[in-house]
């Protein structure tokens, strides 16, 4: 017989398929195989198939270096899902909107327009997501520095700023508009959240100068790292296209086969397929967890905005977000990470995006297995509360 495998700590028993009791609940970093059943429902026609031979060079026909059929399915489907307006916009492809977010401070930082001599200050209201400030201090440049809390410098937005503003926000879900205005101040959306799985989307699409995009959220797909931007300027989208230019030499060909394939599902019939299966999912999700977390009165969980979906053609649709923001209340507990990790939960905790160790954010976008096993942990730290009062 083959020697016994090397079991992790979820898995024993003399072939590994026994599940372990003292499995952490992992709610922390994770893929968003949520929609992963959706796919298994469109295995045969989702699939691709590449023969060795094929596409082998850098560029397309006619030298670009993006599939003109992925830009023209990202304008359709902006236009079906009424979250953003491509008209008379560039769009620009990055591997992931990681690189974008990136491209876009390069880009915004030699404008040749801002009359700042000084540094660039770049800056997002906490709590927020933790790649725009490890991204811009680890590429050091003389061009800007990363100041922390947009909301410190509300009223004093004369000098250059470049704003981060997520909608619906991570980790809290708030429906962020810019801190900062003014004719030196530049805003960065990113809009990774933007999509009927997640939340409502309003009647008029946002109209913005810069904006960002990208699948992993969208169709679940984060391994093949395509996201887009939305680019109002001319010489904006031409200084992002040399940064990625000189950084990767654009998108993987590979990528660019295997995304409108995905993408020619989702379009089929316009969408409702994959965000009726997205909202179904993450809507009793949240129902679970909110009668889960409302035992308790130690624990309570963000509250999350309501509005009319044009989607849906819902009212006052309930967003439905792909984490959980999580206070602990009770004064005892000041560290929340750590309340959950003696629990057995692994979330992230609020120190990372700079918010109150109150919070934790819990991941909500993985398996179901994943989730049922957050949710009995969470049932079990709750039942346990001794009761105040
Ligand atoms: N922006 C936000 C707000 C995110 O939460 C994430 C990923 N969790 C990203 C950008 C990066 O996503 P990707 O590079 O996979 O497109």
């Amino acid at each position: 017989g083959k020697a016994a495998c090397e079991c992790n700590m979820c898995y024993g028993g003399h072939d590994c398929s026994e599940f372990s009791p003292d499995c952490p609940a992992n709610a922390d970093s994770g893929d968003p195989l949520f929609l992963e059943p959706y796919w298994r429902e469109h295995a045969a026609s989702s699939a691709v198939l590449v023969p060795g031979w094929h596409r082998m060079g850098y560029s397309y026909t006619g030298e670009t270096l993006i599939s003109e059929a992925l830009e023209g399915q990202v304008r359709k489907l902006h236009a079906v899902v009424g979250n953003a307006d491509t008209n008379g916009k560039f769009i620009l492809f990055g591997a992931g909107s990681t690189q974008l977010l990136y491209a876009a401070v390069h880009a915004l930082s030699h404008d040749k327009n801002t009359n700042t001599s000084s540094p660039v200050s770049v800056v997002a209201k906490i709590p927020y997501y933790n790649l725009f400030e490890t991204q811009t201090d680890f590429f050091d440049s003389r061009r800007y520095d990363f100041l922390g809390d947009a909301a410190v410098w509300k009223n004093r937005s004369d000098s250059g700023f470049i704003e981060f503003v997520t909608s619906p926000n991570n980790p809290d879900d708030q429906l962020n508009q810019p801190l900062l205005k003014g004719p030196n101040v530049k805003t960065i959306h990113d809009r990774a959240y933007f999509w009927p799985h997640f939340t409502a989307i309003p009647a008029s699409p946002p109209d913005e100068d810069l904006t960002i995009f990208s699948t992993s959220k969208l169709t679940g797909h984060a391994g093949s790292r395509v996201g887009w931007a939305l680019i109002k300027d001319k010489g904006v989208y031409e200084r992002m296209a040399n940064h990625l230019l000189l950084n990767t030499i654009g998108v993987s060909r590979d990528s660019q086969l295997r995304s409108p394939k995905l993408l020619k599902v989702v379009l089929e019939d316009g969408g409702r397929g994959i965000f009726e299966f997205g909202y179904g999912k993450m809507k009793s999700r949240w129902q679970r967890l909110r009668s889960t977390v409302s035992l308790s009165n130690r624990f309570t969980l963000q509250k999350v905005p309501s509005q009319d979906c044009t989607f849906f053609q819902e009212l006052m649709r309930e967003s439905t977000p792909a984490y959980a923001w999580v206070k602990c209340e009770w004064e005892k507990d000041q560290d929340c990470l750590e309340v959950m990790r003696a629990a057995n939960i692994i979330g992230r905790g609020g120190a990372l995006f700079k918010a109150d160790k109150r919070y934790v954010r819990l991941r909500l976008i993985r398996g179901d297995d994943d989730f049922d096993h957050l949710v009995n942990r969470l049932h079990k730290l709750i039942s346990r509360e001794e009761r105040r009062g």
